[in-house]
């Protein structure tokens, strides 16, 4: 977790706190004005209190239990005015967003669920702002334009392209379904329009429901993000470092240059090193060309890293144009 999220975070519980303050302290101001007769109540509630305490901290139970009774008096009086004047005991309480922390965002010394919900929350909107993931869902994945007749692959053998899919689709599912941050690595291989952009979001819409920070960049757009960024300073890199699992779509469709290489490097090889899952997707079917285009270290590692899913069929964005 970076420092940015986490203030970020705090100042959110901050904002809250400020807003009930001013809610609390407002309406409370207007019922003293309107009824300054709950407004004398309210002090003479506060002494008997002070009285209440201090008997029974001197063990004079007799007394303790009269002045009891007559706070509970002058409260029914008190509760019975603001009723009928359209009001509540609780306007008169400090509210808060979470019961638990008292909008503070910690309980006992230990973060606070509702602290921790902001957290996630917040990293996941920079993340996206980042580079917004294509909206996906398995649910609207389609089976039916992948055809059912055999299909001869570049390697010789055969397949069919619709049970081929409908196991993908179903590694997919389960990969999402069962995601931890020591999942492996996808390869997504294949040619365009065979969904291999869908699939991957929708493992990403799953896993950001779970709460898990999740960082999505088309190749192109990333790598020309990385190289405006270059001297500025900005730090693209540690989110897509750090996050719990990275999409990198489209590999081989941008312009590489050296330092993007170097970049690319860093991702694949630092990711791999700490085990953090990554899914790649790309139109290189070819080894080959994977090598030359993006060099030994990095195919390697690709290659040795991931599990590799080969997508097969004719492009279903024309096919679905088509009808
Ligand atoms: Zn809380």
């Amino acid at each position: 977790m970076s420092a940015d999220g986490y203030s970020g975070a705090y100042s959110v519980l901050e904002r809250r706190r400020l807003e009930k303050r001013a809610i609390f302290f407002a309406k409370r101001d207007e019922i003293y004005s309107r009824l300054p007769r709950v407004s004398r109540l309210t002090d003479e509630i506060t002494n008997l209190g002070a009285e209440y305490a201090l008997a029974k901290l001197e063990k004079r139970t007799g007394d303790a239990q009269d002045i009891r009774k007559k706070m509970d008096t002058l409260d029914r009086e008190r509760a019975r005015i603001l009723t009928e004047n359209g009001y509540s005991r609780q306007d008169l309480e400090m509210q808060y967003f979470c019961d638990k922390c008292k909008d503070t965002g910690f309980v006992n010394g230990k973060v606070c669920d509702c602290l921790k919900e902001e957290i996630v929350k917040r990293r996941q909107r920079l993340l996206s702002a980042a580079s917004p993931a294509p909206r996906a869902r398995f649910e609207d994945f389609s089976l039916e334009f992948y055809p059912k007749q055999a299909k001869e692959l570049p390697n010789g053998t055969f397949v069919v392209p619709y049970n081929h899919m409908k196991q993908i689709y179903e590694f997919c599912k389960n990969y999402a379904e069962r995601f931890t941050p020591a999942n492996k690595s996808l390869l997504m291989l294949g040619n365009a329009g065979l969904g291999k952009t869908h699939l991957a979001c929708s493992i990403a819409s799953v896993c950001m429901e779970k709460g898990y920070t999740v960082m999505y960049a088309s190749s192109q757009s990333l790598f020309n993000k990385v190289e405006q960024a270059r001297y500025s300073g900005e730090d693209l890199i540690g989110d897509i470092l750090n996050c719990d699992l990275f999409i990198l779509d489209d590999l081989g469709a941008e312009n590489m240059t050296n330092y993007s290489l170097s970049v690319l490097y860093n991702i694949v090889n630092t990711r791999m090193i700490t085990g953090k899952p990554c899914i790649y997707t790309t139109n290189i079917i070819n080894q080959n060309m994977l090598t030359r285009k993006y060099g030994e270290k990095i195919t390697s590692r690709l290659l040795g890293s991931c599990s590799r899913l080969f997508f097969v069929g004719d492009d279903v964005r024309i096919l679905k144009n088509s009808r």
